[in-house]
């Protein structure tokens, strides 16, 4: 198969006609680039776990183009929804319900629920209106490193998804917010960047954390994601970073260091890829940074942030990519 690479704009038509044909299309959201499918045609949702390499019990987010086409795929909708709906939606946040008949078991790993967003990109949302919800996760081989760029996607992808609709950088930078609201009270199950503070209010509680509760109700946990292809550690502090890349460079391995400009002249002329100034760069550009990284070099040395909200979604995602090894 030839993967083609085409502006999001130019290749829509030929998107929707792909997706009604039960194809699969990559697409482009804020938060990173989803491989989707026709969330009725199980079929179709099979062959995402194909070219993936992806374990049929980790389950996929079905997304919908405007908030009350949740109904379609979702009953018992609790009234706690729409409120974040009017909040939060488009955006990074998923909302895990119960699902309707619509939606084929292959969708949900078996569940009976069906994790539910609204990505905050025209184009996706226009992809799904003139074609049907659409079931997909994240557009990497499975286990590596999401994508937010159509050039990650074919890096990993190619010869295994007809197109790739190209909508430039992702301007969140990891995976949506997960919030279960089909317990008695919310969980989150994954964390991202719309944060428990940030749901509070507008739930009138704050949402459990899925570290703890969440982690039966959402078989994709277990896994392994997000991992480079090298050897990779999360660093206490710069100066145990800078002693540790000294170290490696000594043995002649090839070391990077994923650093914030905060942090540059502590770190001298060692090799760093920059994560930018505040939390948001970091989170922005941390996937790009490891997939860069894992070319070149074969350790791989990320900062930690200190803190809650944002800091902490992104530090759940570079102790995945670093298998939890801390230097
Ligand atoms: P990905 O888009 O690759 O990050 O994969 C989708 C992720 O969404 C899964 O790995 C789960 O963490 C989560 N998810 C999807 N459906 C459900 C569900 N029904 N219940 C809980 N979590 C879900
Ligand atoms: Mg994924």
């Amino acid at each position: 198969m030839i993967t083609r690479i085409v502006n999001a704009k130019d290749g829509l038509d030929e998107a929707v006609s792909l997706i009604k044909n039960g194809e699969l299309v990559v697409f482009p959201t804020e938060t990173v680039y989803g491989l989707g499918a026709n969330a009725y045609d199980a079929e179709a949702v099979l062959k995402i776990f194909e070219a993936k390499g992806r374990p049929q019990d980790n389950p996929l987010i079905v997304h919908i183009s405007d908030a009350s086409q949740a109904r379609e795929v979702a009953r018992d909708i609790p009234e706690g929804y729409y409120r974040l709906a009017e909040k939060f939606m488009p955006g990074a946040l998923t909302v895990v319900l119960k699902k309707s008949e619509r939606v084929p078991y292959v969708v949900t790993a078996g569940g009976d629920t069906v994790a539910v967003r609204m990505p905050d990109n025209e184009t996706a949302r226009e992809l799904i209106s003139r074609s049907f919800p659409l079931a997909a996760p994240s557009a990497n081989r499975s286990k590596h490193v999401s994508p937010t760029s159509a050039r990650h996607v074919y890096d990993d992808l190619e010869g295994r998804v007809p197109l790739i609709l190209d909508g430039g950088e992702c301007r969140v930078g990891i995976e949506s917010t997960v919030l279960d609201l089909t317990s008695d009270t919310p969980v989150i199950l994954r964390p991202g960047a719309v944060t428990a503070e940030m749901l509070a209010p507008v739930l009138g509680i704050v949402p459990g954390s899925g570290k703890v509760i969440g982690i039966a109700r959402s078989p994709g946990m277990k896994y392994e994601h997000y991992a480079p292809n090298a050897e990779a550690y999360a660093a206490r502090d710069a100066a145990s970073a800078a002693e540790f890349y000294d170290k490696c460079a000594a043995e002649g391995r090839r070391p990077v260091l994923l650093f914030d400009d905060v942090h540059a002249a502590e770190l001298g002329a060692r090799e760093r890829i920059s994560l930018g100034g505040d939390v948001e760069d970091f989170m922005r550009s941390v996937y790009a940074a490891l997939r860069l990284a894992e070319r070149d070099h074969d350790v791989i040395i990320v900062q930690t942030l200190e803190g809650g909200g944002r800091a902490a979604s992104v530090m759940n995602r570079v102790m995945k990519a670093v298998g939890g090894k801390m230097i």
